[in-house]
């Protein structure tokens, strides 16, 4: 069986995810919805079927008992020849990946458990819609937050929706799972992250500084975190830099007992989506450049370094390196088949690294970044 995939937003994730759900035997693409005619547009639109979309204004809207459209559509997509408006995607698909900007996946929301919705699916003897979220909208947009590995297996075919925590996030909750999930290792007493993000993606036309920092202490990350691991104790720290490429974290944790970071370095290296690396100093530019040259930049993996901090035998450090971009991707599709099908963590978490190659990458960047 084929599910059929929706995509609102089509930037820096949303384009990625037709790429890869495109490629996927599972999926097949339904259409996607859009507000405008920049980014990929042309290529998309020669692909796939295009719906369009709206910021979302309730008084516009004219929802009435028979499910009415929106009465306003943009002019200039009219040569583009629609195949209609974002409501007539949500009866053509089984799931959504709402990639839109902050704040505007909770205004859609709106739309995609109305009522109305919801009684017209039936009506064509569809299921209810899934919706997978992104980590830019609050987590209460949500039933829970999702990173594969801590929640794959809290997540069934009757959940309606899920939030695919942000890239930092990810990264972050990538690594702890390993440590919090081994019994062999001392218990976590605490742990501080201070991260230097990308101020914009390559592809923004938002416009960034050149020459400052912004900083934003007890950061949103570590309360995101939170949504996966409760009861873990972190504060996090976060500044944003002149670059496009990567975030960087330095991971402080503070165990209960001494550690060594040998363990916690084999530990790490068993997880298919982290890259362990120890090079001499972690330059963001070497991972880009290896991302480049190998797999056209997108590397899924987060790459880390385990430090012993001098004399602190009860603490490491971990830096890592976060590709922004394309570290949320297989998250995204492990949501999808959590959400739909019967596939087990280990299948889908297995399928998914296939299709994105994540297992040569991972190899790759352990071989080129180890002396
Ligand atoms: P983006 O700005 O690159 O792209 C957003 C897309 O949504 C654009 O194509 C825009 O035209 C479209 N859009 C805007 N309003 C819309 C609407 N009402 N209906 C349909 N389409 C609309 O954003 P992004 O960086 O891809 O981020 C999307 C989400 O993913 C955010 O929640 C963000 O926090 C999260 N995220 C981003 C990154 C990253 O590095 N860029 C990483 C992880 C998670």
């Amino acid at each position: 069986m084929t599910y059929k995939v929706g995509i609102v937003g089509t930037g820096a994730i949303g384009w990625r995810l037709i790429k890869e759900m495109d490629e996927h035997k599972d999926y097949e693409i339904a259409g996607f919805a859009k507000t405008s005619t920049g980014g990929r547009f042309k290529d998309l639109i020669s692909k796939y079927p295009f719906y369009v979309s709206e910021n979302i204004n309730m008084k516009k809207y004219s929802f009435d008992d028979t499910f009415i459209r929106l009465n306003s559509r943009k002019a200039d997509f009219d040569k583009y020849n629609p195949s209609g408006h974002l409501l007539d995607l949500l009866l053509k698909t089984d799931i959504i990946f709402d990639a839109t900007p902050n704040k505007i996946g909770i205004q859609n929301k709106l739309l995609y458990e109305h009522k109305n919705l919801k009684q017209k699916r039936e009506e064509i003897g569809l299921k209810p819609l899934k919706v997978i979220y992104q980590g830019g909208e609050k987590p209460e947009v949500a039933e829970s937050s999702f990173i594969a590995n801590p929640c794959y297996d809290k997540v069934s075919n009757e959940t309606l929706n899920q939030r695919v925590v942000s890239c930092n996030t990810t990264g972050m909750g990538r690594v702890l799972y390993s440590l919090l999930e081994n019994k062999k290792l001392p218990e976590i007493d605490r742990a501080y992250n201070t991260l230097v993000r990308r101020s914009i993606d390559p592809s923004s036309k938002k416009g960034s500084f050149i020459d400052a920092f912004k900083a934003e202490a007890n950061s949103h990350h570590g309360h995101d975190l939170n949504t996966i691991y409760p009861n873990l104790k972190i504060g996090t720290t976060a500044f944003a830099v002149p670059m496009s490429h990567f975030h960087g974290h330095s991971l402080t944790i503070l165990f209960k007992n001494n550690i060594e970071s040998e363990d916690v370095e084999d530990l790490l290296k068993k997880d298919s989506r982290i890259a362990v690396i120890n090079p001499t100093d972690l330059f963001s530019g070497d991972l880009f450049e290896i991302s480049r040259q190998f797999w056209n930049q997108d590397s899924y993996v987060v790459a880390a370094q385990v430090k012993k901090m001098s004399d602190f035998d009860d603490s490491l450090e971990i830096l890592l390196a976060v590709p922004q971009e394309s570290i949320v991707i297989p998250e995204n599709i492990d949501c999808a088949n959590a959400l739909l099908t019967n596939k087990s963590k280990k299948q889908s978490m297995d399928t998914t690294n296939d299709l994105l190659k994540i297992p040569e990458i991972k190899q790759q960047l352990e071989h080129e970044l180890t002396p």
